[in-house]
């Protein structure tokens, strides 16, 4: 039987992929997320077949689906740069992302939407994102691109729900993009979730604006910064400037039903507890 909630964190895939659906089995998930490469490096080497299969088994026997995994892709892609040689390298190692994706057989790809670095317009920089994930999608299939809300740090785009609107206007094939709101970040960028009037005004915003069905998983994390800092500083559950409330709140939500909601909390020793409060939350 499927439980109506997939909860998980991001968890280490370090020593090969299929150590990724261990750990999160290992912390009661029924969802995760991982780099399925060194997020911190271009170049990567080649999956092989034997930690496919494995990594496919591993899932398996957590009970865990394909669809339920959130990978998120390399912290070094920008896909809306304003330097043209750097642009394609980021539009080449994205499109390498999502065939990893795809040679695992998830359906999902998680990434940060990209910077305009104070050399673009913000409008040019957000026409360049679009115009990033139509090159990736016309390459590959079956993965949807998933893009992560920001807290607006810097020139990082898509903080704000009309930016997300307006990259995922310029996308051709609507049924292969999405959205991962991202707790920390959306209260960081100033959208209040911390009372109950609050959470249910700031979705009914994100509906407005973005629309439901382009919500593909969240990202539960508290904030250590107040609202509106435009600074991205994770904290757990409960422990921040969010606090409690908004997270019972959020469990409450018919929208969050079937999505990954993949922590991303600075205390790894504490997910297993944090999951448990979640669902715990879920049913009251
Ligand atoms: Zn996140
Ligand atoms: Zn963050």
């Amino acid at each position: 039987m499927q439980a109506s909630h997939l909860i998980g964190a991001h968890v280490s895939a370090a020593g090969g992929i299929a150590n990724a659906p261990l750990n999160a089995a290992a912390i009661g998930a029924n969802a995760f997320a991982l780099f399925t490469k060194n997020q911190r490096r271009w170049q990567a080497n080649d999956l092989e077949e034997k930690q496919i299969l494995l990594f496919k088994q591993h899932c398996h026997d957590a009970n865990i689906s394909l669809e339920s995994i959130l990978p998120h892709d390399s912290y070094l892609i920008n896909l809306g740069h304003p330097d043209d040689e750097l642009l394609e390298k980021s539009r080449q190692a994205f499109y390498d992302e999502m065939q990893r994706c795809e040679q695992i057989g998830l359906s999902l790809l998680n990434f940060h939407p990209g910077s305009h670095l104070r050399k673009i317009p913000i409008d040019d920089c957000l026409a360049k994102i679009s115009e990033s994930i139509n090159l990736a999608l016309e390459r590959s299939s079956g993965v949807t691109a998933v893009i992560e809300n920001t807290a607006g740090q810097g020139s990082n785009l898509g903080h704000s729900f009309e930016q997300l609107a307006q990259i995922i206007n310029g996308v051709e094939d609507k049924s292969r993009v999405g959205v991962c709101i991202d707790t920390c970040h959306l209260f960081a960028a100033g959208y209040d979730i911390r009372t109950q009037e609050a959470c249910k005004q700031t979705f009914d915003l994100f509906d407005k604006v973005v629309g439901n069905q382009y919500l593909k998983a969240m990202h539960l994390n508290d904030s250590k910064t107040a609202l509106n800092s435009r600074v991205d500083r994770h904290e757990s559950l409960g422990q921040g400037e969010i606090g409690q409330q908004a997270f019972a709140s959020l469990m409450k939500l018919d929208v969050i039903k079937g999505i990954p909601l993949i922590l991303e909390t600075i205390r790894p020793e504490i997910w297993q507890e944090e999951i448990n409060w979640l669902r715990f939350l879920a049913k009251q």
